[in-house]
């Protein structure tokens, strides 16, 4: 028979929005030592959002934009929504008579709060002023004229998304196969990367996360995205560590991406495991448990499921994944961080009643 107390430890839970698969889970709670937490989506809100586009010399950078606009409209990911979510020009006669470099602020709606070292050195003196052609064409959001359509889309997990765009317009018929995504990835299949990877570097450095978007075996421009720490994650860590636990970040995301948002938080750079592929996250739980580790995991994302279940213990935030809360032991209905160290206190105190 399971004790009364762990029964009501389970309903004080549920009370705190804590929802445990099982009473016995408590007690595996109780003794985890270790808290691995996802990046994107567990310690940051997981709403990336796009604040910047440099092209490649050469390229457009409303082209880039809108190719790779197309192609992330069927992704889920973060990285995708924001892409996709983004005032996108459609296609029209003004923005392709492509000069030498286009700014890349004109081609940004948002205000260039970010601009990467990499943004300003592309923009030359001449290029300094807004290009208006392009800011007719970001006005024109969700307009469907001559919309591209998007055939043989595939999401490679923990890489990027491809896809053939078909743009026709203006007596235009062309289909190009699409790539978005991290530059190695794209180096691997051949794309030719070099136009790119300095601004890729310089994003990253500056703790953005830098996607990149080829066709015709190119890369053409980069997509910088940001995508802050949530205001309680900072405390959440904190109270993990008051509990005897230490927090290591384990994230797909680069090292600058990854070591900015760790600083943010308060976990120090030797405990950062970045770009990892979904597979590997489970590698590296597995790793801390044969160090003797008791590990538990926080995590949102499809990419993160294999890994909450191979955890001692899975925390699953309630805002993220089915796959994430069906392989986890507990859900975090309200998506916050702080829910956590609440999870471990409650456990702790229910069985200091049994005991
Ligand atoms: P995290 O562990 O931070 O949730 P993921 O493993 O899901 O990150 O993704 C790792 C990286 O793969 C992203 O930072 C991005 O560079 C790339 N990526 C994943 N999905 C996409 C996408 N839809 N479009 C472009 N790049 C993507
Ligand atoms: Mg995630």
């Amino acid at each position: 028979a399971t004790p009364t107390a762990l029964l009501v430890g389970t309903g004080r839970g549920a009370q705190l929005g804590i929802l445990i698969k099982g009473p016995e889970l408590l007690e595996e709670t109780r003794r985890v030592d270790t808290v691995v937490l996802d990046k994107t989506g567990t310690v940051t809100a997981g709403r990336m959002a796009l604040v910047d586009v440099v092209p490649a010399a050469g390229e457009d950078a409303a082209e880039v934009l809108r190719l790779a606009a197309a192609v992330e409209r069927l992704s889920e990911h973060p990285v995708g929504r924001a892409i996709a979510d983004h005032p996108t020009p459609h296609p029209s006669p003004a923005t392709h008579p492509t000069p030498a470099t286009h700014p890349t602020p004109a081609a940004h709606p948002t205000p260039a709060a970010h601009p990467t070292p990499a943004a300003r050195e592309q923009s030359s003196p001449a290029a300094a002023a807004p290009d208006p052609r392009v800011d007719v064409a970001l006005g024109a959001d969700g307009v469907a004229i001559g919309a591209d359509e998007v055939r043989e889309f595939r999401a490679d997990a923990g890489r990027g998304v491809s896809g053939v765009v078909r743009t026709a317009h203006s007596g235009l018929d062309l289909a190009r196969r699409v790539l978005v995504g991290r530059l190695g990835w794209l180096a691997e299949q051949g794309v030719r990367t070099d136009d790119v990877a300095a601004a890729v570097a310089a994003a990253e450095d500056d703790g953005a996360t830098a996607v990149v978007a080829a066709w015709d075996g190119r890369a053409r421009g980069v997509l910088v995205l940001r995508d802050p720490v949530t205001p309680t994650s900072a405390d959440a860590v904190r109270e993990l560590r008051a509990l005897g636990l230490r927090p290591v970040l384990l994230t797909g995301d680069n090292r600058g991406a990854a070591l900015a948002a760790a600083r943010a938080v308060g976990i120090a750079d030797e405990d950062v495991v970045a770009q990892v592929m979904p597979d590997e996250k489970v590698a590296a739980v597995e790793r801390l448990q044969a160090g003797g580790a008791r590990v538990a995991m926080v995590g949102d994302g499809v990419n993160d499921a294999a890994a909450l279940a191979t955890a001692d213990l899975g925390l699953a935030m309630g805002t993220g994944t089915d796959a994430a809360i069906e392989a986890a032991d507990l859900t975090l209905v309200r998506g916050d961080l702080a829910s956590a160290p609440q999870a471990i206190r409650l456990s702790r105190r229910t069985l200091r009643v049994i005991r």
